[in-house]
């Protein structure tokens, strides 16, 4: 029996394994970690979150909610890691970083099916047969370079960023409270209030002057709007972070039933609660500027950072032209891609690809017929954004509401008219889960 190829052991390259390997097929799985590792990776455990560990809201009136269901359905390895693994976090799912990868580790490393070969791959080429590739944004250059000889003009960059991550214990409890917005959840957040206008305008002040890390000459400006650095919105206006991270509405601190003029939120990072992220706070500035900065923030003025905030690059090919719906690269059609470099975006949307792109290849490998997913599901929803030709301008896409068909009649409570489509999404990927289970 010949193997499929898996390159990248991220969430996108376990989930494709794992999908393959319930088919009965042999799995080499290469991963460069630990003999070479990009900046944001700091272990070699598989499926590591590299910044975030919230893997987003967990209910179905919500896209990426409604894609993890689906993806239970679908007996997706990462789900069942992710609510094993699950920590308080209100209505978001998120994880012990550290279970949660060790647990795929082991899964995926203990299985007779997988062969774990720790390299980096330089030529996609010199792979025979099937081959997935899900090597992330941070792709290695090499093997960049030779992915970019592939699909020629259509590779590109754009940057992406990391927040700071800061221990409990440093925190001054005087003026750090816990609250979730709206009282959602058990008060799973600790939040860090601006009272005045006065302080938080020093601190904005302070942000949008501080200095950058050293950034190159083509990677000026390129910002992805939904992992924007928290510098770059305070330059773009004094209110712009009032109305994003640092929204105050709903955050009532209940010692002094007051709402702060602007709050700072930090969410639980590990299972011990030992940990906290500052929500929001990707950045570029310089370790020692973070410092200073962020410990402008009220209750964060001794704050222990153990892991500061980075940037970086983030790569994808232009799926719409290279790709069909079934991640199938269509001019060398033994080549399947996945994950962030297909150009969803996200944990959960890239391990959901991993998914679609493992059961698509593994079905090849033993021509079965092909399976489409619906339109009307999360998953066939995202699988016709990448390899839709009429899109122009390709852009990295969380999954939405938007890129499934509409209802065709009008609801006027959006709970209510998202709720409705999640149910015909659950009802539409039922003809999926029949041909598959
Ligand atoms: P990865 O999880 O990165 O997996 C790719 C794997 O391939 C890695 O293990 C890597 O070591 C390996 N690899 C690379 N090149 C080679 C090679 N040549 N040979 C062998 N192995 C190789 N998404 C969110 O939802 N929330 C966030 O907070 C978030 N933060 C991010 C922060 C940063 C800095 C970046 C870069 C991305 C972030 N993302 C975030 C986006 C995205 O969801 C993650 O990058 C996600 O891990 C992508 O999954 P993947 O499987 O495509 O890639």
């Amino acid at each position: 029996n010949k193997p499929i190829h898996v390159i990248g052991a991220g969430l996108a390259g376990c989930e494709a394994a794992y999908q393959i390997i319930r088919y009965g097929i042999p799995v080499i799985l290469h991963e460069m970690r630990p003999v070479k590792s990009d900046e944001a990776h700091k272990t070699a455990d598989f499926a590591e979150l590299v910044c975030s560990n919230s893997l987003r809201a967990n209910n179905l009136e919500n896209a990426v909610g409604l894609l993890k269901e689906e993806m239970r359905r679908l007996d997706s390895l990462i789900m069942q890691q992710a609510d094993k693994h699950q920590i308080p976090a209100g209505g978001a799912l998120a994880v012990d970083r550290e279970g949660f990868a060790q647990g795929i580790t082991e899964i995926i490393k203990n299985h007779p099916l997988i062969t774990v070969v720790y390299e980096e791959v330089t030529d996609l080429q010199q792979l025979e047969g099937y081959v997935v590739v899900a090597s992330g944004p941070l792709t290695s250059a090499v093997l960049a370079e030779n992915i970019k000889k592939l699909v020629e003009a259509d590779y590109f960059h754009f940057f992406d960023a990391a927040a700071p991550i800061v221990t409990a214990e440093s925190l001054n409890y005087e003026k750090v409270y816990r609250a979730s917005r709206y009282d959602k959840g058990d008060a799973d957040y600790l939040n860090c209030p601006f009272e005045t206008k006065e302080e938080y305008l020093a601190f904005w002040e302070a942000l949008r002057t501080a200095e950058l890390a050293p950034v190159k000459e083509f990677e000026k400006e390129v910002f992805f709007e939904a992992c924007m650095p928290i510098e770059e919105m305070a330059r773009r206006g004094e209110d712009t972070m009032r109305f994003g991270p640092l929204k105050p509405v709903g955050l009532v601190d209940q010692r002094t039933g007051k709402q702060a003029y602007a709050v700072v939120q930090l969410r639980q990072d590990n299972a011990a609660a030992s940990l906290y992220n500052l929500v929001g706070f990707q950045t570029h500035l310089k370790w020692p500027e973070q410092k200073r900065v962020f410990g402008m923030i009220p209750g964060l003025e001794n704050a222990e950072f153990v892991r500061y905030g980075v940037m970086h690059k983030n790569s994808y090919i232009n799926s719409p032209k290279l790709l069909n719906d079934k991640f199938n690269f269509k001019a060398m059609p033994r080549f399947y891609f996945a994950g962030q470099m297909t150009g969803v975006e996200g944990y959960v949307e890239s391990a959901a690809s991993g998914l679609m792109a493992g059961i698509h290849t593994a079905r090849a490998y033993l021509e079965l017929p092909d399976i489409t997913f619906p339109k009307e599901t999360a998953h066939g929803a995202l699988a016709h954004y990448i390899s839709n030709p009429e899109i122009r301008d390709f852009q990295p896409m969380n999954v939405n509401f938007g890129l499934l068909p509409s209802l065709g009649k009008k609801i006027r409570n959006k709970k209510e008219k998202n709720a409705l489509i999640a149910e015909r999404s659950l009802n539409a990927l039922q003809d999926v889960l029949q041909i598959i289970k």
